[in-house]
């Protein structure tokens, strides 16, 4: 009974693996260290006394697939593995589709050809486009905005088609906010390559002395300070989040669900700086700069249906985020200087 997580050693994927492992489930990391680091295993072992198996492969080598999940007789997977940087998919567009869409469709026939039909994907509230009322609930139009988000949405429709003419197939689509924050040990966390994209890592490498100062986004947008407005969520909270729906499509009758994983509360990005530096006494030296491509002013999720039918709510909040967020740096920071 183990559980493959594609994308395993990335951000979100080894915090799940943190969760799982601590619960005595086995797993097995299968990822192509595109955007993330082998050593991740170590420190995972580390927090959890347990041995962590990794396969270095590409999710569009079905063969590899397969080995690695016969090998480790694999009933279930979560699906991490993907590209997520939404400027580079506006560039590269078919590195988009051949690495998320392809990718995906590979690993679901290398699931049929080995009888593990039960999965669990990693997609996005950027599948709701531009909001057209808030808070966004799962029956909220879908729309795409940029090639990344159209990726996860033509994933969405493929799996809904493979549900619909295979009912032995047990889905969950997670939809995911804004995750944010570290395991408390500090040894895991989110440590993109090059300038983050991101709202968090990039203050928190403003804290460091890394970056000097974080270019605020607009700050006239229809929100209470200008500044746009996002739900974000512990990954610690997002993690659970996974455990309750992996055994809830065990169970139930559907073959596909979906589920917003999201805390239903909204914070604006001067709300984060604000936070960042009373939780961690450290300054955010900002400016307001011009809107982003693409942003909405607000975005935060109506968490219901998973409380209804998963019994999940995200706890932790904004303070255990920021504290968490700055630990991880500092800890890599400990580490980049040995
Ligand atoms: P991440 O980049 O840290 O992790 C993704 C992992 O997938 C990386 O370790 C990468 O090496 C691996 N990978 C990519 N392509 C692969 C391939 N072809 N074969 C094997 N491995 C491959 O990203 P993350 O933040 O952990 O995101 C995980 C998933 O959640 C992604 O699908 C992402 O789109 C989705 N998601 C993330 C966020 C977020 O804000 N972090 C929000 C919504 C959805
Ligand atoms: N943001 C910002 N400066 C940055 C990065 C992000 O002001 O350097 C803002 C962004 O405009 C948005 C919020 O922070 O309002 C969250 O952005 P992020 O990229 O983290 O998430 P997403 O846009 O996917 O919701």
């Amino acid at each position: 009974m183990t559980i493959m997580l594609t994308g395993g050693t990335g951000y979100i994927g080894s915090h799940v693996a943190a969760t799982l492992l601590s619960t005595g489930q086995p797993i097995v990391c299968f990822d192509n260290l595109a955007n993330s680091d082998a050593s991740v295993i170590d420190r995972l072992e580390a927090i959890t006394g347990a041995s962590v198996p990794l396969v270095v492969g590409d999710i569009r080598d079905g063969q590899a697939l397969r080995q690695a999940m016969t090998d480790h007789a694999v009933t279930a997977v979560i699906h991490f593995a993907g590209l997520k940087a939404v400027g580079e998919s506006v560039a590269e567009p078919m590195k988009y589709y051949n690495n998320n869409v392809g990718g995906t469709l590979s690993l679901v026939e290398a699931m049929a050809d080995c009888g593990a039909k039960t999965l669990v994907f990693s997609s996005s509230a950027t599948v709701y486009g531009q909001p057209q009322y808030l808070p966004l609930d799962e029956d909220h139009p879908t729309s795409a905005t940029n090639p990344y988000g159209r990726t996860k949405l033509m994933i969405e429709e493929m799996l809904a088609d493979i549900a619909a003419a295979d009912p032995a197939w047990r889905i969950a689509i997670l939809r995911y906010f804004n995750p944010v924050g570290a395991h408390d040990s500090g040894l895991i966390g989110e440590n993109p390559n090059g300038i983050p994209n991101n709202l968090m890592p990039f203050i928190t490498r403003v804290a460091a002395g890394r970056l000097a100062e974080l270019s605020v986004f607009g700050a006239d947008y229809d929100t209470p300070d200008g500044t746009g407005v996002r739900d974000y969520i512990h990954v610690l909270d997002l993690a659970d989040g996974h455990v309750v729906a992996l055994d809830a499509i065990g169970q139930a009758e559907p073959a596909l669900s979906t589920w917003n994983l999201g805390t239903g509360q909204g914070y604006s990005v001067l709300d984060m700086v604000k936070a960042f530096e009373r939780v961690n006494g450290v300054s955010i030296p900002y400016r307001i700069a011009p809107r982003r491509d693409g942003d909405v002013a607000s975005c935060y999720a109506s968490p219901e249906r998973a409380a209804r039918e998963l019994g999940w709510t995200a706890s932790r909040d904004l303070d255990a985020m920021c504290a968490s967020s700055w630990r991880f740096e500092q800890t890599l920071a400990m580490r980049n200087s040995a």
